[in-house]
């Protein structure tokens, strides 16, 4: 056990690579830079994120999986999308030792090697709208400094959703339904967010607009957790991807794609993590509930009675452990709360006699529960925990963002969070504000009215808004 190493959150950056060590996440001494391993506790957490995402698309979407080499033809098709990511690119030249006739890219996404496809796919309307998404793992040169799960060279858990619409209100619609599963995504995480309209010069390459969903980390800085880009007519012109329509008319298709990384778990951690490691929200604990035997006077009893509620609590589909090793309850107690367990029962000679147990909440909540109605109360504590941490999480986020009415009030203050500035929404006074401030501008946020009054950089009247705050 190394567990007594992890240094206090508010010294987030160190705590946060510690967690991921010892709390068995990811391992970072991979022999490449920006590429890590999940280890077996963290892809279990991966697994039942990414089951969410799956719950939520396959309502309507269809799974797909696309090869990670794109041939240099089609990779470098779309002028504005190449701009954005060629000096990321991983290049394969060499087949053997034979110079390859077509260089192929490593996908750093893959619209250049879906739409492709998609131009022999859809013929008529009646194939419209089309929704796919695949989950892959996606490459890309990263210069900056590197961080597990948040700045990467090899994102591996990249799902990245593809629509094609016949019309450019009906995909302006997919976009709006893509904020909105995502947005039930993070809030079964418990994940509060910010949504908002990225600026013109930050949008995705290619896009017409792009609204992206950004968390706030423990250090005030915001973390980019998924992004919905409007491709307009931009990939089906430079793909020929064409429809035909009801009249026998030939017309383009409008497209959206919107992805999500394994920064959602960086999310998870960063924000419901506290000093004794990681808190799990019930739905993607691999470990819901561990019990542990308090093993004085007759042992033997106690792990029956242990072992009888251990199945129990599996025949009701709760994931349980059951911890029979030799430490001592308190040592066991720190291991399990590291992991980030949300409930963990103590069972002892004393509570068998009076048939009870001891239920102890991740978040600090202890209870005395009948071992009758065990499986009711378990449930109905796992939502409250769930609401909990919710709550907790949300206080954070308002403590964090508020609204200043000067360009030095907004230099201030995203010093420790979010700020909401007023700007009339003109590039060259966004320009200024980010130059000024020394932050970044998130964009609109949407779905808020604000009240009228000046831009802080020309003074016009506006009731626009935009956040700036230090980016990830
Ligand atoms: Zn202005």
């Amino acid at each position: 056990m190394q567990s007594d190493k992890l240094p206090p959150k508010e010294n987030f950056s160190e705590w946060y690579h510690e967690l991921l060590m010892i709390g068995e996440i990811v391992d970072n001494r991979y022999p490449v830079k920006g590429m890590c391993v999940w280890f077996p506790f963290g892809f279990a957490i991966r697994k039942n994120v990414y089951n969410i995402i799956r719950e939520l698309l396959d309502v309507d979407h269809y799974e797909a999986l696309f090869p990670l080499m794109i041939p240099e033809n089609e990779f470098m098709k779309e002028a504005q999308h190449i701009k954005g990511f060629e000096n990321e690119v991983y290049w394969v030249t060499n087949g053997g030792s034979s110079p390859l006739e077509v260089k192929l890219a490593l996908r750093p996404t893959s619209e250049t090697a879906i739409y492709p496809m998609f131009k022999l796919w859809i013929r008529s309307h009646a194939d419209l709208p089309l929704r796919v998404y695949q989950i892959v793992n996606t490459f890309r040169y990263e210069t900056k400094h590197t961080r597990p799960l948040i700045r990467l060279r090899e994102i591996t858990s990249f799902k990245e959703a593809h629509t094609a619409h016949s019309t450019w209100e009906e995909a302006a619609q997919q976009v709006e339904i893509a904020i909105e599963r995502y947005s039930e995504f993070y809030r079964r995480l418990a994940i509060p967010f910010l949504v908002s309209r990225r600026p013109n010069w930050d949008k995705f390459p290619g896009a017409d607009y792009t609204k992206a969903l950004d968390v706030i980390m423990p250090d005030g800085r915001t973390l980019q957790v998924g992004t919905a880009h409007h491709l307009g007519f931009t990939f089906s012109k430079t793909y020929d991807i064409t429809y035909e329509t009801l009249n026998g008319e030939q017309e383009l298709v409008s497209q959206t794609c919107y992805g999500i990384s394994e920064r959602c778990i960086a999310a998870l951690i960063s924000v419901h993590g506290d000093d004794k490691g990681l808190v799990l929200p019930w739905e993607v604990a691999p470990v819901q509930v561990v019990i542990i035997p308090i093993l004085l006077g007759n042992k033997e009893t106690t792990l029956e009675v242990c072992k009888s509620i251990r199945n129990r609590l599996q025949e009701a589909c709760i994931r349980v452990q059951l911890d029979t090793g030799d430490e001592r309850p308190g040592a066991k107690f720190y291991k399990w709360e590291m992991k980030g367990v949300p409930i963990r029962l103590e069972i002892g000679p004393k509570d068998i006699d009076k048939n009870v147990v001891t239920l102890a909440r991740r978040d600090g909540i202890k209870k005395i529960i009948p071992i009758g109605t065990l499986i009711e109360s378990i449930l109905s504590e796992a939502k409250e925990f769930h609401k909990a941490i919710n709550d907790n999480a949300r206080k954070f986020m308002e403590k964090n963002i508020r609204e200043v009415a000067s360009i030095e009030e907004a230099e201030e203050y995203t010093k420790q969070g979010v700020a909401i500035v007023s700007w009339c929404g003109e590039e060259d006074c966004g320009r200024i504000l980010e130059d000024k401030v020394e932050a970044n501008m998130l964009g609109e946020p949407q779905y808020s009215h604000f009240a009228e009054t000046q831009c802080v950089v020309c003074r016009k009247m506006t009731t626009k808004r935009t956040y700036l705050a230090r980016q990830y």
